[in-house]
């Protein structure tokens, strides 16, 4: 535990509908750190990188399509436990079940057949946010913050 860093993206939907600033506030409310942050247009081995776990389910390619629909904000946040409270933060993965107070509950629902549209990534593991981060900022590799 102890002091960790997460990887968040606003999805083209949270940035579609303006939620940037929704989840900017929610981090800083919290008094994370965002260490890194930038608007980005992600490709498609980025994506199949990201989510390489879900590359073989039968929707990873609508989840492709919405992911390159427009572009995403990507976020380095860091402080005590952000990794378990920020996913906390979000909520489940369907909004429909996101209690209102989680930023999944309050700007997410479902809308039909197709990706689960929900605003938010966050990572959910030390592993994971390693991994990510090295995605989606690969210019801070080598760097110590
Ligand atoms: P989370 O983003 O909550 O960590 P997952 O890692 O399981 O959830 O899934 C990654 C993303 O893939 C989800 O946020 C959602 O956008 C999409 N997704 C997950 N499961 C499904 C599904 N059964 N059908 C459509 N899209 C899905």
């Amino acid at each position: 535990m102890g002091v960790e860093k997460s990887l968040i993206l606003v999805k083209p939907d949270g940035v579609q509908y303006g939620h940037i600033g929704h989840v900017l506030s929610r981090i800083e409310n919290r008094r994370y750190e965002i260490k890194a942050l930038k608007m980005v247009n992600a490709t498609k081995e980025q994506l199949c990188e990201h989510y390489s776990q879900l590359v073989d389910k039968p929707y990873y390619p609508g989840i492709e399509e919405f992911m390159i629909s427009g572009p995403i904000v990507a976020i380095i946040a860091e402080g005590d436990e952000i990794i378990e409270t920020f996913r906390k933060m979000a909520g489940p993965t369907n909004p429909s079940e996101a209690m209102s107070g989680t930023i999944r509950g309050d700007f997410a629902r479902s809308w039909g057949p197709g990706p689960i549209k929900n605003v938010v990534h966050s990572s959910d593991s030390v592993e994971s946010a390693e991994r990510e981060i090295k995605i989606w900022f690969p210019e801070r590799v080598n760097t110590e913050n």
